[in-house]
């Protein structure tokens, strides 16, 4: 058998770890089970003594709060996907971010994170890290020396979320991964956006590589999860800190259904993004639109930066209005029927949401309309737009 790990990635998709299973099935089953049995003092013992090794091997797992396989496979994927040497998955995105944040933090530590990452890793960093004695300092990002400039003596990690999901600014992870590793200094990444599919930060040194499932990896809008790729020695401290104590694993059939999406990883991103691309430039010729923001333009701002670190833009379109009252943005986005009202991102059907944001770098608050293109048709996606914009007029 080849080593999967070196195959193509929609090749590695299909045929990583999914050979060895009971009675020929095609694809491995739930291991819907919370405990595991030995037949031997000597095997519960080494098993017990393997629990936080990752990947573990499959007749060593012990408890389902640790190890369980069909958790492993998933994550032994995303470490592929990633190219790292592990990966696991947890109950949410959250539950995979602040395991990773916990992971590199203690009383006294330091953070530089930047300004537009998600908003509740925000809050996490900004309202409630402060109580175990962690400060953190924000940083618009796009200048790698801005975010140097903040490192403190005492800064443990930087915390990167290139492109951000609503204005999709970049950050330089070289630059700013080689400078934190001369100093001791860990990295990570929210890479929920471009998916593994288009956006590897450990190839350019960063230490963890955060998800959530719940979008992209999940693609259905119908499982909650989330995953983390990094080192055998940051996901060993891991599995016996944050892992043990917090027990946020992901359950089995979670895990399983990850695994069935994440074979179609990169045909359903693809398309997405086929979808994405072709609405944001329609978007930008219409009269209503007083600016589009995706990463995927020729003319993006940071387009060299974009081109060396990511392969594509995907699903998400964001646009300011020339209409910017509340009464007018509700009109508009209730009369919306493809894209349909909503949080969240990464599924087969297209939503839309509209938000208010200042950025640290702007002046004033903005109205934007965030668009996740799904995978409808694109003509249908483009009228539903029309005939909205036709109601507002
Ligand atoms: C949704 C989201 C998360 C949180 O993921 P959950 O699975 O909902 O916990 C984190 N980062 C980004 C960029 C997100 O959009």
């Amino acid at each position: 058998m080849p080593d999967w790990r070196e195959t193509r990635t929609e090749t590695m998709l299909q045929h990583l770890g999914e050979g060895t299973h009971v009675y020929g099935a095609a694809v491995p089953p739930i291991f819907q089970n919370s405990t595991f049995i030995f037949e031997t003092w000597d095997g519960f013992r080494e098993a017990m003594e393997a629990q936080f090794d990752l990947p573990t091997p499959r007749d060593k797992c012990n408890y389902s709060r640790i190890n369980n396989p069909s958790l492993d496979l998933v994550g032994e994927k995303l470490a592929a996907l990633e190219k790292t040497e592990c990966g696991r998955f947890f109950a949410s995105g959250m539950a995979a971010i602040t395991t990773g944040i916990m992971t590199c933090v203690k009383a006294g530590a330091h953070v530089v994170c930047v300004d537009t990452c998600y908003g509740p890793t925000r809050n996490f960093f900004s309202e409630y890290l402060p109580r175990f004695g962690v400060e953190t300092s924000f940083v618009i990002g796009t200048d790698p020396q801005e975010v140097i400039d903040a490192i403190r003596p005492e800064t443990t990690l930087i915390y990167l979320e290139s492109p951000g999901s609503i204005v999709f600014k970049l950050q330089d992870l070289e630059a700013i991964c080689t400078e934190a590793r001369k100093r001791g200094i860990r990295t990570a990444i929210d890479n929920s956006y471009s998916t593994p599919i288009y956006q590897n930060p450990a190839d350019f040194g960063v230490d963890i590589v955060l998800h959530t499932a719940t979008k992209f990896l999940g693609g259905h809008s119908d499982i909650v999860a989330g995953g983390l790729a990094t080192s055998k020695a940051i996901m060993q401290e891991i599995m016996a800190n944050e892992a043990q104590y917090f027990g946020s694993a992901l359950g089995p059939f979670q895990s399983w259904l990850i695994l069935r999406s994440m074979r179609t990883l990169p045909l359903r991103v693809k398309q997405h993004t086929e979808n994405a691309t072709e609405v944001a430039r329609w978007l930008r010729e219409r009269p209503e639109v007083r600016e589009v923001h995706y990463c995927g333009f020729d003319d993006f701002p940071q387009r060299e930066l974009f081109q060396k670190q990511m392969r594509a833009a995907s699903s998400l379109v964001c646009f300011e209005t020339v209409f910017q009252d509340e009464p007018t943005l509700r009109k508009f986005t209730e009369a919306l029927r493809v894209y349909r009202l909503g949080v969240s991102w990464g599924g087969h059907e297209s939503l839309v949401v509209a938000l208010p944001f200042k950025p640290m770098d702007w002046q004033e608050e903005r109205w934007l309309i965030r668009l996740h293109c799904g995978l409808e048709h694109v003509d249908d996606m483009k009228a539903d737009l029309d005939q909205a914009f036709a109601l507002v007029r």
